[in-house]
């Protein structure tokens, strides 16, 4: 005798939620394409993006050369 089918209950995400989730993984993912930009592992010509976080470091005091 086959069991009854039980309806599964899905928990409710509000579309405020979910574009917030989807943003933050959007950011997270420009910034990981920007780091790995700036060390060379996407493109050997990423001079200007890698200028550009040389000189952030510089902005926040941290000593590098
Ligand atoms: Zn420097």
């Amino acid at each position: 005798m086959p069991a009854p089918a039980r309806s599964v209950a899905v928990p409710a995400v509000s579309p405020r939620l979910l574009a917030v989730a989807l943003l933050t993984v959007g950011l997270l993912l420009v910034l990981a394409y920007l780091v790995a930009f700036d060390q060379g592992a996407i493109s050997q010509s990423g001079m200007y993006m890698h200028e550009l976080m040389h000189d952030g470091r510089h902005l926040l005091g941290v000593p590098c050369h």
